[in-house]
């Protein structure tokens, strides 16, 4: 005989919820979401112009990928990886490496961002040591930046602010400052800057003694660190040139540019730099399911694959479940073109955005590319001076259009000093009219 437990959900004596994340802070439950919108348990609506934290790339319950769902579902939701291959898997591997440049075609899942980074990290790591280089393990990344939460993504991830309590935990790993151009009052050109930036990484290669340095990581659109930022087009080919100098790999995070979001698959398409390594989480599975994946060049795999295999793994990778789902909303960004939507929306809600800084001369910048897009408040456009210290614009412009029913997303940093930037990347299936 089987019996039912009723979970109450019930508080704790104190009244306070068992759950806890960040901070006191809580928002109202979710019903239900659809579409770009969500409604909450009160029956308010809101229009999800963040994608949340820019995952739900597609919207929410999307039919397709439901059904792919609930058919999978049937058959099996989880397989381990040492006892069974699973089709989806299989299928979604095939499928991204169909949308990588030439040779970065080995596909290892995980189940989010801060995992492909970890994958990286080692994979890039354990192909020095097959190789006989086993002198180099620092890996160089940028300030700001963000690569993730766990203690290695954390070691490259230039946020102060997010490593500093755990600084005794973390090697310390080498930082050049993020390409922050828009800041810059000089007299260079764009294309001048983005070299002068690029080559302060070979600069810093020189420091740190070439022959210990394993990789470069780097957003080639930045993500919530820097607000959407964008190099000069200079920048991203003087970086590939530099790695191939000094034989370091160079991976793209593209957790939240890649599967799309910029009008490309990943970012990188619009400079045609081809990384050694890519990460790839948040719109590949545009939230349905947790699920994330590391892809290599397989010039690095198969060295580290005969000296013995990769020393790493996770319980839940290639789950068939999270795998269906990516696969299904692949499917939907290709069938309908979500890509070019991106662009071209992406197009006109700059162009709106940038309309406002004509009205508004506290809007200081908008930047991006297709749907990943931020503006950024400043208290003088002509110098970039940031709003004063104390200055809480950036949580009250989050809450105010929040009790409107529009989701930003907001970030204080921008290089050594603070800034109020908003990332504003509604799903890729919006509409002229809801711009
Ligand atoms: N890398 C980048 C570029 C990100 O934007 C994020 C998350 O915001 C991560 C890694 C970490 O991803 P996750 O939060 O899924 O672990």
């Amino acid at each position: 005989m089987t019996t039912q437990h009723a979970f109450s959900g019930a508080r704790g004596p104190d009244g306070e919820s068992h759950l806890f994340y960040q901070t006191r802070k809580r928002r109202p439950p979710i019903d239900r979401a659809e579409g770009i919108y969500i409604w909450d348990r009160a029956g308010k609506r809101y229009l999800d112009g963040s994608s949340g934290a820019m995952v739900a790339n597609i919207g929410h319950s999307n039919p397709r990928v439901l059904e792919a769902m609930r058919r999978q579902m049937e058959k099996a939701t989880f397989a381990y990886r040492l006892h069974f291959e699973n089709e989806p898997a299989e299928r979604l591997a095939a499928a991204t490496a169909e949308l990588m440049p030439e040779g970065l075609d080995k596909v290892f899942f995980v189940s989010g961002g801060s995992e492909a980074v970890e994958s990286a990290l080692k994979l890039a790591r354990q192909y020095a040591v097959a190789t006989g280089q086993a002198q180099r393990w620092k890996v160089v990344s940028r300030y700001p930046s963000y690569h993730g939460g766990t203690l290695g993504a954390l070691a490259v991830t230039g946020m102060a602010l997010m490593s500093a309590p755990f600084a005794p935990m973390l090697r310390d790993m080498p930082k050049i400052p993020a390409p922050t151009c828009y800041l810059d009052r000089d007299s260079l050109t764009p294309e001048e800057r983005g070299l002068r930036y690029a080559d302060m990484l070979a600069d810093e290669i020189e420091r740190q003694g070439p022959e210990t340095v394993l990789a470069f990581i780097m957003e080639p659109v930045g993500g919530a660190s820097t607000g959407a930022l964008v190099a000069p087009d200079s920048y991203y080919a003087r970086i590939r040139e530099i790695c191939d100098r000094y034989g370091i790999l160079l991976i793209h995070d593209e957790v939240m540019s890649g599967a799309g979001r910029t009008g490309r698959f990943l970012a990188s398409e619009h400079w045609g730099v081809k990384p050694d390594i890519v990460t790839l989480s948040k719109g590949f599975a545009a939230g349905y399911v947790p699920l994330g994946a590391m892809v290599a060049d397989r010039r690095l795999v198969e060295p580290v694959l005969d000296a013995g295999g990769f020393v790493h793994g996770h319980t839940y990778a290639g789950n068939p479940l999270a795998c269906a789902a990516g696969l299904a909303v692949l499917g939907e960004v290709l069938d309908n073109d979500l890509m070019g939507n991106a662009e071209r929306i992406g197009g006109l809600l700059e162009a709106e955005l940038k309309g406002l800084m004509a009205r508004y001369p506290f809007i200081g910048d908008v930047r991006g590319k297709g749907l990943m897009l931020a503006f950024e408040l400043v208290a003088d456009r002509d110098t970039m001076e940031p709003l004063p210290v104390g200055h809480d614009a950036h949580n009250r412009l989050v809450e105010i259009a929040y009790g409107k029913g529009l989701i930003i997303y907001s970030r204080r940093t921008r290089g050594g000093r603070k800034g109020d930037h908003f990332m504003v990347c509604p799903p890729m299936i919006a509409t002229a009219a809801q711009v």
